[in-house]
C-alpha cells in the first residue's frame, strides 16, 4: 500500500517522520477525511475548502494551491485503486528549523508543514446494518470552544466517543449547555413530527460536508426542515435521531442511553434520506 508522504508516493513502511514532528509532539495539525466513490472523489471542493479553514484557524499556509491538491490526491486514489475509497489527509507544523528549540509552544519561524495521505477502501454500512440501525450514548460536551477546526489533536473526541464504545454503541452524542452540539466523529440530525432538525453551524460543531448534502437534498425535495438549536428534551422526545458522516452517511440511531428513539427502529424519513443520498452520490459520480 502507498501512501503519500512530504512530496512522494512510498509504501507504508517507509513513510517515516520524525519525532520532533509537532503532529506528534502537539497534536498541532489538521486533517481532512474524503470519501471516492467509483474512483472519484466526493464534493473535493468541500473538503478542500473546509481543510482551508482548518489551516486559517491554525494559522498555518496552506502547502498547496487547489489544483496541487486535486492532482495529488488523484494520483494517491488510482494508485490505492479501489471503487470506494476514504483518503486521509493531514497537514501539520513540521518540524522546528536549523537552530531552533527542539521543543517548544511557539510556532517556528522556519517550519515546513509536514503533509500526509493514506487511501484506504471504504466499507459502508450494509443495507442489514442500515435495517438495524444503532445505539448511542449522550455526555457533556467538553472539547473545546473551537470544534470548527478540524483538528488532528483529538483527545477529547477520542475519550467521548470510548463512552459509547464501553456502552456497547456506536457514537456518544453530545450537549453543552443543554444543547445538542454533535456526535464525537459525525453530525447530529434530529427528526420531530415530520421536520428535520439541524443544530446551526458555530464553532461548537464541525460542519460535516454530509450535514451539507443532507440539508441540500432536504431542500431539494421538499422535506420540511429547520436549523436552530436542538435542546435536550427535543433531542430524548425525537421521533428519529441520524448521525452523519463521510464515510457512515446516514445511519439511525434508533436508541438513545438505552431508550428507544421514536419507535425504536430506524424511521420513514431516515430511509427516504438515506436512499436520496445514495442515489445523489452516484448521479455526482457519473456526471
Ligand atoms: N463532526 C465531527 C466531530 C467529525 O469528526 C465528523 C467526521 N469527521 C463530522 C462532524 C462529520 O463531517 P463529514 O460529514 O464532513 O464527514
Amino acid at each position: 500500500m502507498n501512501v503519500y508522504l512530504n512530496g512522494r508516493f512510498l509504501p507504508l513502511a517507509e513513510a517515516k517522520i520524525s519525532v520532533l514532528d509537532r503532529g506528534f509532539l502537539f497534536g498541532d495539525g489538521v486533517y481532512e477525511v474524503v470519501p471516492v466513490y467509483s474512483g472519484k472523489p466526493f464534493r473535493l471542493e468541500s473538503h478542500l475548502r473546509r481543510l482551508q479553514a482548518s489551516l486559517d484557524g491554525i494559522r498555518l499556509a496552506n502547502p498547496h494551491d487547489e489544483a496541487a491538491w486535486r492532482a495529488l490526491i488523484g494520483q494517491l486514489i488510482a494508485q490505492q485503486g479501489s471503487e470506494d475509497q476514504s483518503v486521509y489527509v493531514q497537514v501539520t507544523r513540521g518540524l522546528p528549523g536549523e537552530g531552533e528549540p527542539l521543543r517548544d509552544h511557539p510556532f517556528p519561524q522556519a517550519a515546513v508543514p509536514t503533509v500526509f495521505m493514506l487511501a484506504q477502501p471504504l466499507v459502508t454500512a450494509s443495507p442489514a446494518q442500515k435495517a438495524a440501525g444503532v445505539c448511542a450514548v449522550t455526555a457533556a460536551d467538553d472539547r473545546w470552544l473551537r470544534c470548527n477546526i478540524k483538528a488532528s489533536a483529538l483527545l477529547a473526541n477520542i475519550l467521548l466517543r470510548q463512552q459509547s464504545v464501553d456502552a456497547g454503541c456506536a457514537e456518544t452524542v453530545m450537549l453543552r449547555d443543554g444543547y445538542l452540539t454533535e456526535g464525537a466523529a459525525s453530525n447530529i440530525f434530529v427528526v420531530k413530527d415530520g421536520v428535520l432538525l439541524a443544530p446551526p453551524p458555530s464553532n461548537l460543531m464541525l460542519t460535516g460536508i454530509t450535514y451539507d448534502v443532507v440539508l441540500e437534498l432536504a431542500a431539494a425535495h421538499g422535506i420540511p426542515h429547520v436549523v436552530r438549536p436542538v435542546g435536550e428534551a427535543e433531542l430524548r422526545g425525537a421521533d428519529e435521531l441520524w448521525m452523519t458522516s463521510s464515510t457512515k452517511e446516514i445511519m439511525a440511531i434508533v436508541r438513545l442511553d438505552g431508550a428507544p428513539v421514536g419507535a425504536g427502529v430506524p424511521g420513514p424519513l431516515a430511509q427516504r434520506m438515506d436512499a436520496l443520498y445514495q442515489t445523489f452520490k452516484r448521479e455526482v459520480m457519473r456526471a
